[in-house]
């Protein structure tokens, strides 16, 4: 195309407001859903324009992306583009594809009371279309003055208030039957959408038949996990790529590794949802939003974000990184609750100390009682705590069905003493001075667990003393971190009694 001058850009929400009034993980699934929708309805309409090129998100080398099912809403709620028409020409493209997107989105949604009015008040959109010279006012780089923009517009903040509109919505008989509803209900937007997820779906091909509830995803322990992620250094990875002068190709390749990340190999609905049991409810940009057991066959939660995590150093390179928010909470739990937790726990996990790739994760207990602790996924400590939740699980497991112990390096299988983090309490200065002087711990905690009577337990001490000398704990929250850690895997292989926070 001919030299860009202008850039356009857009957001849609209130995505976060609104995913915020799921109770069920349908409507979690379908709101969220619903956004990624009507931007590939936006920018579909957008291509149509003819003199408009989408930088972000990837839509394929000639917007074949655009028509194809993924089985995952991944467009996401931001676009980019640039043109070659005056911005005036550009904002009447952009408003015409808005109007037709709205049209169309609400004609599919064929319902009473959603007609193309009430779905434009419902949405809000933030367009921004400005030369790029005006761009190089607010950053060298386009792309990240774009965000900064946008940013404002939107005061990006994940807890816009719930909107209380709702949708005057006549049920179909497969409808009335399905969700047990009146035949004429005001639904909320986040019911609408869980409603209409089989009708957008059918749309574009969506092979989802069901969704597992909280109670699924419960099924061993009573918990589950809400996992959120975000992309870390992304903004100078950004300018890494484009320079000065913003390359639009190469903001593009950039959106078709994310791209990659989320689809090639093994798409990642499929790795969340089959090889960890999980529900993954959202995926676009560098942002994932799932819901997983805390187990599935030999792989915990703690395998996920490791395996995303690298995926993603991979794929999209390794100077970048994720960061997460993990919230493991009881299947009754407020949805509401327990994804805006998460939001907060991802927010505190790239808060602390600046470092990337940090894992900040929360156990808020049946009673309402909350330990957390944080890892860096790239220490050993992130290692030896998942042998840690592995072990006591496997070791449960066997307990339980009455089976005797089964131990190799590979599949552990082994307890912990009873009163382990009493007693390191008693223990922490020795600790520390074993650790300083390069010692091992192994004849200090012979020493100090004489309760280790069986043969699980002294096996549980040893990989006990590997994720102390991993962690190294120095400082008063080091050890902070280490009971938390101690405390979310008692409390998952099953010991209710309440330890010291
Ligand atoms: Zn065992």
């Amino acid at each position: 195309m001919r030299v860009p001058k202008t850039y356009l850009a857009l957001t849609v929400g209130p995505i976060y407001g609104t995913i915020q009034s799921a109770k069920k993980v349908r409507e979690l699934f379908g709101a969220s859903y619903f956004f990624s929708w009507f931007m590939r309805h936006l920018l579909i309409e957008l291509r149509q324009s003819g003199n408009i090129d989408i930088a972000v998100p990837y839509i394929g080398k000639s917007g074949e992306l655009l028509g194809t099912s993924h089985n995952i809403g991944f467009f996401h709620d931001r676009f980019v583009a640039v043109s070659s028409l005056s911005v005036d020409e550009a904002r009447n493209q952009l408003k015409k594809a808005q109007e037709k997107a709205l049209q169309t989105c609400a004609e599919k949604l064929r319902t009473n009371g959603v007609d193309t009015e009430a779905l434009k008040a419902y949405l809000v959109m933030h367009p921004l279309v400005i030369e790029k010279e005006e761009l190089a006012k607010i950053d060298k780089n386009p792309l990240i003055a774009i965000d900064k923009l946008l940013d404002a517009k939107e005061l990006h903040y994940p807890f816009a208030p719930t909107p209380s509109k709702t949708f005057v919505y006549t049920c179909t008989p497969e409808e009335k039957d399905k969700f047990g509803a009146e035949e004429i209900t005001d639904l909320s937007p986040v019911n609408l959408f869980g409603y209409k997820i089989h009708t957008i779906k059918r749309e574009i091909g969506l092979k989802i038949e069901s969704f597992r509830s909280t109670h699924d995803l419960a099924y061993e322990s009573g918990y589950f996990v809400v996992v959120t992620a975000d992309g870390d250094k992304m903004g100078a990875k950004i300018r890494e790529l484009m320079g000065e002068g913003g390359n639009v190709e190469n903001i593009r390749s950039l959106s078709k590794n994310l791209y990659r990340f989320f689809f090639e190999n093994t798409n990642i609905r499929a790795l969340t949802n089959d090889a960890y049991g999980g529900e993954l409810i959202f995926a676009g940009g560098d942002d994932i939003l799932a819901l997983l057991p805390v187990r599935h066959g030999s792989k915990t939660f703690l395998d996920y974000l490791d395996e995303l995590s690298k995926r993603f150093k991979a794929v999209v390179g390794d100077e970048v990184s994720l960061s997460f928010g993990v919230n493991i909470v009881y299947y009754k739990y407020p949805m509401k609750n327990a994804i805006s937790e998460a939001f907060t726990l991802l927010k505190e996990a790239k808060d602390w100390g600046k470092r990337p790739n940090i894992a900040k994760i929360q156990l808020v207990k049946h009673s309402g009682q909350k330990y957390d602790t944080l890892h860096a996924l790239s220490e050993p400590a992130f290692a030896t705590l998942d042998t840690l939740v592995k072990g006591t699980l496997a070791h449960k497991d066997r307990t339980r069905q009455k089976q005797p112990c089964e131990h190799t390096d590979e599949s552990p299988c082994f307890a912990l003493p009873h009163a382990v983090h009493h007693t390191l309490d008693l223990y922490k200065g020795a600790i520390v001075k074993t650790l300083e002087d390069g010692r091992s711990l192994e004849p200090f905690f012979e020493k100090i667990f004489d309760d280790a009577r069986t043969d699980a337990q002294k096996r549980g001490l040893r990989y006990l003393q590997n994720h102390i000398e991993a962690l190294r704990p120095v400082t008063k929250e080091d050890f902070y971190r280490l009971f938390g850690d101690l405390n979310i895997v008692k409390f998952l292989r099953g010991d209710r009694d309440d330890l010291p926070a």
